[in-house]
């Protein structure tokens, strides 16, 4: 059998609830042997992941999840094998922490018009210095009782055309496949399926991807759709991407900081650590490029 890969997830470095050391020994329970530390934005929490992989005898492969703005829409761009020292990498990365911290000042002031108050100090509160992040602000909404959960809370108020919604501005796709490749990684487009783009518009974007130097794509990213993770291998294949396998895991409470009822989660919509079908035979794994 094939090592388990799991090439996507998140620590509190930035919207995840566990600490590095706690998300590697979870994956080593999960049966990972290669797990991919991907905070948004930021590159702090690998030093310590790594540290507690290598007393596990799992590989960690240092990680970043990239917010990019292409064509209006948001869309993340996950960068693996980086070297976190890379200046250019982390120059381009602390812009973005920067936009992070005015887009929630606005996030604010829009919630303030809806006679919410505190919300900066709240999420901010909630994030104990890490990257402020739109989880965050949900954490927030539900923890007053503005919403039931966190799909509500993003849904009523953190969402386009919802009140608290900001427009991205983020790195263009070059800027963000450039400093990845930069550092030393490969670049992957994340769950490509969750853009919600039509089938024309998402052939655009892999398009522009390749174009860029963009390396591989999300084929198994958390979907129990097997048709959807069929239909991606076969763009893979299309447009000469590697396949790339992520869970995106936040927390053992999916995006919720404490765990709700399980009759709230609505049957765990999030993957577990490692719990993800195997890439279909005709995919290049991404992991056969390092
Ligand atoms: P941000 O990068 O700060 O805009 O926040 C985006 C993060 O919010 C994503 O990485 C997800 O973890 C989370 N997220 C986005 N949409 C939803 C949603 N509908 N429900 C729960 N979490 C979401
Ligand atoms: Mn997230
Ligand atoms: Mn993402
Ligand atoms: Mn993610």
């Amino acid at each position: 059998m094939s090592p388990r890969y799991d090439l996507h997830s998140h620590s509190l470095h930035s919207d995840g609830t566990l600490t590095p050391t706690e998300l590697v020994a979870r994956a080593h329970a999960q049966g990972v042997a290669v797990l991919a530390l991907t905070d948004h934005d930021v590159t702090d929490g690998i030093a310590e992941a790594a540290a507690a992989a290598s007393s596990l005898g799992l590989e960690l492969i240092p990680g970043v999840e990239i917010s990019v703005t292409w064509q209006q829409q948001t869309i993340h761009i996950v960068g693996l094998g980086i070297d976190p020292g890379d200046q250019t990498l982390q120059a381009g990365l602390a812009g973005l922490r920067e936009f992070r911290n005015k887009r929630a000042r606005e996030i604010d002031r829009r919630l303030q018009k809806k006679r919410i108050t505190g919300a900066y100090a709240g999420a901010a509160g909630l994030a104990q210095g890490a990257i402020l992040s739109r989880t965050h602000f949900a954490r927030f909404l539900v923890s007053q009782g503005y919403a039931g959960n966190m799909q509500q809370a993003f849904k009523r108020f953190l969402t386009r055309g919802k009140p608290g919604y900001v427009p991205g501005c983020w790195a263009t796709l070059e800027q963000a496949v450039g400093w990845i490749h930069g550092a030393g990684g490969l670049s992957v487009i994340a769950h490509p399926a969750r853009y919600r783009l039509s089938a024309g518009k998402l052939r655009k974007l892999l398009g522009a991807f390749k174009d860029c130097g963009g390396a591989a794509i999300e084929v198994i990213s958390g979907s129990r759709h097997v048709e959807e993770n069929n239909h991606l291998a076969r763009l893979a294949s299309e447009f000469g991407l590697l396949a790339s396998v992520g869970s995106d895991f936040h927390g053992p409470n999916g995006h919720d900081a404490v765990g709700t009822s399980p009759a709230k989660q609505k049957g765990k919509p999030w993957a577990e650590l490692g719990g993800l079908p195997p890439l279909p035979a005709a995919c290049t794994p991404v992991w056969q490029a390092w």
